[in-house]
């Protein structure tokens, strides 16, 4: 299908001046070409990435789990019932698309399990489809460390009986084998690949996988060229283990197994030490950075500046927690500017470096394609702002568009999202499913099933102080 988007301001990609009034000419979900045209009061600029999501379906608060570190905060999601997994997944894609997101990682932590993978899989994959946005799926592997990053006996005996017993129940079932759970990567890939769904590996994270697992990925990805997308040196407990596990260092480590390519992309890094940096940059890995969840669970502040002087390419996430529950990316990439931008006169982030990071850098994690800027070939993935909103209290008629959007931008200013070609969000509402609607259906059905995870409720507050004690013990001291 051919169309032409105008654009009173059209910034086209990093480090490229935002130019006035053009046409930008689609055609089969490419650019064809872009022109001089007629403004129509929009400014136009590259989709939004996400590159490190969870495809999550209820926000904290909503359980009343807000203000919990993320090492006691991990167990809650399992106050969260069991739902459609076609619901909960049409309703967070949905949500990313109104907030600005063209492609998305879905790293599926939380499988609903209410039928096979591969089925819910083809439901996860159909949502995105329909909602139409880019989406990885990559597919949760983990093998090791239910509980704690350590073995979890002298945990478990703090507890009472009961609560050892819906901990035992609930969080320590026997994994499946890593060869199955790598394998299963494959199958499902052949079965939902396409229509701008791919598969990744998902490996939990080092300390939530074995050795075997790990390798297991690493040779898979790099005969099948798939890619990988893992947590990374989340907490500084995080950080503690690995020290005390990998004497090389766990980049290191990842990269003698062959999990450390462009293939490759992590979430979070906030303890990276510079030479693991220099490494990652190295080998062209990719770091995604959440710096609305990374407040939120307590994990610490990711050094985005450091990461970009080592020459990393950085990428934002919103890992479903973003700053106000609200999946607004355009606040997360402002978030993420002003916290990291500048000391003073030093810049560390340029405006150029954050187009890149909130842009095309999280489309790049999520299916690898390479395009930078908003030109003839690129696919058509376009992020239409009201300009005549962003710009209704100007002075200075001259002011950079981006700044604008840098300062005051939010999903509100959201009018049109178009993903190869296609509208996803049309005039501020999501087109290919009714949102409204799916989350009035999800939250009805999330509140009439609440009541078959109390046994984890009541459990809760002694796991959670057990966990507080086993991470601020003698293990985590040193
Ligand atoms: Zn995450």
């Amino acid at each position: 299908m051919k169309r032409t988007v105008a654009a009173s301001w059209l910034l086209s990609g990093a480090g490229r001046a935002a130019t006035a009034n053009q046409a930008i000419a689609i055609g089969d979900g490419r650019i064809e070409n872009v022109t001089a045209g007629e403004g129509k009061g929009s400014l136009v600029m590259p989709a939004l990435g996400n590159a490190h999501d969870h495809a999550r379906i209820a926000r904290l608060s909503q359980v009343g789990s807000y203000d919990v570190p993320l090492e006691a905060w991990l167990p809650y999601l399992t106050l969260l019932p069991t739902v459609d997994p076609y619901l909960s997944s049409a309703v967070s894609f949905a949500r990313s698309a109104r907030g600005g997101v063209g492609a998305v990682m879905a790293h599926y932590t939380r499988v609903q399990g209410l039928t096979d993978f591969p089925t819910e899989a083809r439901a996860v994959a159909k949502a995105a489809r329909d909602v139409g946005i880019r989406m990885a799926l990559a597919v949760h592997c983990r093998d090791l460390n239910p509980l704690v990053y350590d073995p979890h006996e002298k945990l478990l005996a703090e507890l009472s009986p009961a609560a050892c017993e819906c901990v035992t129940r609930r969080f320590l079932r026997k994994p499946v084998p890593a060869a199955e759970q790598v394998a299963m990567v494959e199958a499902v890939a052949r079965d939902i690949e396409g229509g701008g769904v791919t598969v990744q590996y998902g490996p939990a994270g080092v300390q939530w996988c074995t050795d075997e697992m790990l390798r297991l990925i690493g040779k898979a990805s790099a005969a099948s060229n798939r890619r990988v997308h893992m947590h990374l040196l989340e907490t500084k407990y995080q950080r503690n283990w690995a020290d005390r596990t990998f004497p090389q260092g766990i980049v290191r480590y990842l990269d003698d197994i062959g999990l450390l390519n462009e293939r490759v992309s992590f979430a979070h890094c906030i303890y990276l030490r510079p030479d693991e940096m220099d490494l990652i940059a190295e080998r062209g890995a990719t770091i995604v950075v959440n710096t609305s969840s990374n407040f939120i669970v307590s994990s610490g502040l990711a050094p985005l500046g450091e990461f970009i002087k080592h020459g990393c390419r950085v990428a934002m996430g919103l890992d479903g927690l973003a700053m106000d529950e609200d999946e607004d990316a355009l606040r997360e990439m402002r978030l993420a500017y002003n916290v990291h931008k500048a000391s003073g006169f030093d810049i560390r982030v340029s405006q150029a470096d954050l187009m890149r990071f909130a842009t095309t850098n999280g489309r790049f994690a999520v299916t690898g394609m390479k395009d930078e800027v908003l030109a003839p070939g690129a696919p058509a993935d376009l992020l239409t702002l009201d300009w005549e909103a962003l710009s209704a209290e100007l002075i200075e008629p001259n002011v950079p568009p981006f700044d604008l959007v840098l300062a005051k931008g939010v999903k509100q200013h959201v009018v049109d999202l178009i993903v190869a070609g296609r509208d996803v969000v049309r005039s501020g509402k999501v087109v290919g499913v009714d949102l409204p609607a799916l989350e009035t259906e999800l939250l009805a059905v999330l509140r009439a099933k609440y009541p078959t995870t109390a046994d984890v409720r009541a459990a809760m507050p002694e796991l959670k102080s057990a966990l507080r004690k086993h991470y601020t013990g003698p293990l985590y001291c040193a």
